[in-house]
């Protein structure tokens, strides 16, 4: 990828390019307790996005995508957003720089990545993150910090792209390092570093490319649910919350907001267990941990779907050690945490029985836990 950067770079633009990259993430365990408090457990993966990119001299933009083909030249003020989607990452990461204080100038770039779009994968945190960094070394001799690099890039979603996400994808694209997965506490923000490099597995994302449009706004009413059962139980979040209190507090909740409190409290309960396990090297109770959160997700939380589920159960059947849901739920895909000498038998049959059952194979991803964003 490097070469074909520079050499595209080289053929577009008369400046010197610096290489930048940035990488897309999996969360292994901790989903939906972001809001409500708790922890979070992902890492950046070996997809990533890449850039060249050099000062141009000019207060102009002009970047090149290899993989959409296409050109765009801006300007940096608020005025001069440029239309196409791809771009308005690029640009939001510009003025969301500008905006703290941070200096950017024109500059050319060529960028490409292997990052999935819309998998999963948050190939959109990869992109701004790759930028973020690059801005950050080119221009502010690298004076930002990596918290407010991952802030600029959860903006440019917010402010540029109207998707209203949380700092996880951003965090691990910027804080990444090989082989560890990161324990955020959304809290805090204080995050510490887990070893994982499980010798004898393969993490494997199966995405089942279905996304279920949902119309009365399941994840708001979640929210909804958690909060409401957070103040009956006189706590902040449910992360000051246990099963206890919970328990105490079963006839002032309806059914549905306990089993929604239930899964939340459980979740943040099993990140902690997941990461005791993992300092033992214990990868059956890692894989215990996702299939509970599966079931979690399915029938107390009700965001997986039929499809989801399926993958789950085919895990389970092929032997899988660890599989559930990754993301918000209602599509996308499953993270498994597969033994090596079952791993080809695991997708030959998830591709089969998926396709004889709707129509359409998923696709298969293995990741390895790797470097977020820096300088090539
Ligand atoms: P994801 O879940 O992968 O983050 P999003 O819809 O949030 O999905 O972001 C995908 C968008 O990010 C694409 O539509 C495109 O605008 C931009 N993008 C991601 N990867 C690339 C790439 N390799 N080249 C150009 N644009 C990209
Ligand atoms: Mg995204």
């Amino acid at each position: 990828m490097k070469e074909k950067l520079l050499s595209e770079f080289s053929k577009r633009f008369q400046s010197e390019a610096v290489l930048y990259a940035s990488a897309g993430r999996i969360n292994l365990i901790g989903e939906h307790t972001d809001y409500n408090g708790g922890f979070v457990f992902p890492g950046a993966i070996d997809k990533c996005i890449m850039a060249a990119i050099g000062q141009n001299g000019t207060d102009k933009v002009r970047v090149y995508s290899i993989d959409i083909d296409d050109y765009a030249e801006f300007g940096l003020e608020e005025a001069d957003a440029p239309s196409a989607q791809w771009a308005r990452y690029i640009f939001g990461v510009c003025r969301e720089t500008i905006k703290r204080g941070g200096v950017v100038k024109g500059f050319d770039a060529v960028f490409a990545g292997n990052v999935p779009l819309g998998a999963g994968l948050s190939s959109s945190a990869a992109l701004e993150s790759c930028f973020a960094f690059a801005m950050n070394d080119m221009f502010n001799d690298n004076k930002i910090d990596k918290f407010e690099l991952a802030r600029i890039g959860q903006s440019t979603e917010h402010n540029y792209c109207g998707v209203n996400c949380g700092i996880m994808d951003q965090f691990a694209s910027v804080f990444g390092k090989k082989d560890c997965l990161m324990r955020l506490d959304c809290r805090s923000m204080e995050f510490e570093y887990f070893p994982f490099n499980p010798q004898g597995y393969t993490l494997v994302l199966v995405d089942s490319k279905v996304k279920h449009e949902l119309v009365d706004s399941p994840y708001n009413k979640r929210r909804e649910s958690c909060e409401r059962v957070a103040k009956t139980l006189g706590v902040e979040t449910l992360r000051d919350a246990d099963m206890a209190m919970l328990d105490a507090a079963k006839d002032k909740v309806s059914e549905e907001d306990y089993n929604r409190a239930k899964y939340v409290i459980e979740e943040k309960d099993r990140v902690l267990a997941v990461c005791d396990a993992l300092k033992r090297g214990d990868y059956d109770t890692v894989g215990e941990c996702m299939y509970a959160t599966h079931r979690g997700m399915s029938e107390l939380y009700e965001v997986s779907c039929e499809e989801l589920d399926f993958l789950n159960d085919i895990a389970r059947k092929c032997g899988v050690t660890g599989s559930r849901i990754m993301g918000g739920g209602f599509g996308g895909c499953t993270i498994n945490l597969v033994k090596n000498e079952l791993h080809d038998e695991f997708i030959a049959t998830a591709k089969k029985e998926f396709a004889a059952k709707y129509g359409h194979e998923p696709m298969v991803y293995d990741v390895i836990i790797s470097d977020g964003a820096h300088k090539c």
